[in-house]
């Protein structure tokens, strides 16, 4: 909720071929490794661009990341050596590769959760291995709309089984996923990122288990919300740690005031005001707003910084 975990985006292969798959065309079906938006070549990268997140745990996820279990274990060692015992790590799967000799090593190395995507018989022989081992296992599944009868049943064997806990994710539409909804005739609802009918599904889910009275707890998350919470919450750790002495930070993005070569720019530079950027000199937004001069320069704060929006500051 607090955006305080980094995406470990560990391969982008994946066995299933799930019809609503989110996956970005950029990543599907290819062995690349992400952290958050960032590419990544190997372990010191990925350690380097979670300190820059400052982030107390990662989601390793994909594609099917106990394809590249090798690559796994190893980014779990690493990160539990340098971020310590508490740095919380989850790692999703739908079962395929889950087994004793691999629960082993990824225990071993660290893992603190195992969140299986319940797609077939063979996810729910991954959950009941996985709690054979000291590790937490949690289901999380995106609701189709329609389907409570079947998460009824799911959750029911799931709290048997002594799971700890389910996710329901309301079902996202995205640029690879959509033709294949729009095929099966799935609408999208008025905010554009989510399939209709996914959310009343997973409310009649909860209500049904409120009634009950399980042990299991079951949550829900609205697709919006990782839009309208979470991603900014991590953008803007982000750009908190790795802020340059000319950046603000607001909304998890990072701003800063371009002045051309000019008299009042040199000014600045000779004064300390201003720092030589390029071609241009950067000043601190707050520096422009009080000689209304300049251009501001809005960006995600990635390295390099990523530009979304520039307009003079007189347009503030
Ligand atoms: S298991 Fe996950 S990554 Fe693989 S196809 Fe299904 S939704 Fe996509």
């Amino acid at each position: 909720m607090a955006g305080a975990k980094s995406v470990l985006f560990v391969t982008g292969l994946c066995p299933e071929g799930c019809y609503y798959c989110p996956i970005s065309p950029q990543r599907k079906g290819r062995d690349v490794t992400f952290v958050n938006e960032v590419p990544v070549s190997d372990v010191r990268d990925i350690v380097d661009e979670i300190a820059a997140s400052m982030s107390e745990g990662v989601g390793v996820t994909g594609g099917e990341p106990m394809l590249v279990l090798d690559r796994v274990v190893t980014a779990i060692r690493v990160l539990k050596e340098v971020f310590g015992k508490d740095f919380h790590i989850h790692l999703y799967t739908s079962g395929t590769g889950v087994s004793r000799s691999s629960l082993e090593r990824l225990v071993s190395a660290g893992l603190d959760e195992l969140r299986v995507h319940v797609l077939s018989k063979l996810s729910l022989d991954a959950v009941k291995t996985a709690l054979e081992f000291p590790v937490d296992v949690v289901a999380e599944n995106p609701v189709i709309p329609g389907s409570s009868k079947w998460l009824v049943e799911l959750i029911t064997e799931l709290d048997r089984l002594g799971v700890r806990y389910v996710n329901l994710n309301e079902l996202e539409v995205s640029e690879l996923n959509a033709d294949s909804l729009a095929m099966r005739g799935f609408k999208t609802s008025p905010n554009g990122r989510s399939v209709a009918g996914s959310r009343e599904t997973a409310l009649t889910v909860l209500m049904w288990v409120e009634d009950e009275g399980l042990e299991i707890s079951v949550h829900y998350c609205p697709a919006i919300y990782k839009d309208r919470h979470q991603y900014p919450k991590r953008l803007n750790r982000r750009a908190t740690a790795t802020k340059r002495v000319f950046e603000e930070v607001e909304g998890g993005l990072v701003r800063w005031v371009e002045l051309g070569h000019s008299g009042l720019a040199r000014s600045l530079y000779l004064a300390d005001m201003a720092i030589k950027l390029g071609e241009v000199f950067a000043i601190h937004p707050r520096i422009g707003r009080e000689l209304r001069s300049g251009k501001v320069v809005e960006a995600l704060p990635l390295s390099p910084r990523k530009v979304l929006n520039e307009y003079e500051v007189s347009e503030e």
